[in-house]
């Protein structure tokens, strides 16, 4: 069953098409690759999805579990079960890690008719998810990602979506900058949550992370639009030959 559709997707950023036709579905419990050369669109699509203001839709449909994804406000696509991971992790002074959390998980148990998490019951999961993405406890109690290192930053991000648990968690480039060893943690967290339910975009320039998060899909987007859907080898095979072709067939 899908869970995502887009059709058709334009896009305008500051009066410019950034996206010009995409189109894309993801059924439930996949993971899609999103990859492409730098500037060609990618982050604009996963703005585009979570609601960003700055993203103009000028044409196409989103469905999401059905409904009209357009027609949400950002907050109402996160209670829905919308994730995105930033690419350059915002700072949120004065709010603590838990807080912040505990207030969004609240806001998606109330969406569904369900009362607030237990006090206790939500210490132990936020511990047990700290403990999965090797989070530093010390961490949970700081304002969200101030003066976090890059990494702790990349590390909160998914510890974020392992608490939230998304129906459709999107991921923009959170393997850039990451040593290997925070590439795999990071891989692992997302590799858990995995259940044949949830379904991830998981949009990076590089097939490295690909090797650890195996996609059961990958597009290419260039110039603001798909110009090539395959397996996973497919992420080996830009890896191999690079995005020059691509380029060509787009413009
Ligand atoms: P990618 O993530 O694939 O590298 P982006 O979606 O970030 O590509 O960018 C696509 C194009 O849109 C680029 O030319 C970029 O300069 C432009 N763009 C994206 N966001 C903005 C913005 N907020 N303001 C102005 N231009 C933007
Ligand atoms: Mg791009
Ligand atoms: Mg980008």
């Amino acid at each position: 069953m899908a869970l995502l559709e887009i059709r058709n997707l334009h896009v305008n950023v500051e009066g410019t098409e950034i996206l010009k036709g995409v189109d894309l579905t993801i059924d439930t419990g996949k993971v899609h690759a999103i990859m492409g050369p730098n500037g060609g669109g990618k982050s604009t699509l996963a703005k585009a999805l979570v609601g960003d203001e700055a993203y103009e839709i000028t044409e196409g449909e989103v469905l999401y579990d059905g409904k009209d994804l357009l027609e949400m406000d950002p907050e109402e696509r996160a209670r829905e079960g919308v994730f995105l991971g930033f690419q350059y992790p915002v700072e949120i002074p004065g709010v603590s890690n838990t807080y912040f959390l505990k207030a969004a998980v609240n806001a998606m148990r109330k969406h569904r008719g369900e009362g607030e998490i237990d006090a206790m019951e939500f210490l132990e999961l936020v511990r047990e998810r700290a403990k999965r993405v090797k989070l530093d406890e010390s961490l949970l109690q700081r304002p969200v990602n101030e003066g976090f290192s890059g990494g702790e930053k990349k590390r909160n991000e998914i510890f974020h979506m392992s608490v939230l648990e998304p129906k459709l968690g999107i991921l923009d480039e959170t393997d850039s900058g990451l040593d290997i060893d925070a590439l795999r943690i990071v891989s692992e967290g997302v590799n858990a949550m995995r259940d044949g339910e949830r379904s991830f975009m998981v949009i990076t320039h590089y097939q490295r992370l690909l090797e650890h998060i195996v996609p059961d899909v990958v597009h290419v987007l260039v110039n603001g639009r798909i110009v090539k859907t395959g397996g996973k080898e497919l992420a080996q095979e830009l890896e191999d030959k690079g995005y020059e072709g691509f380029d060509e067939a787009a413009a």
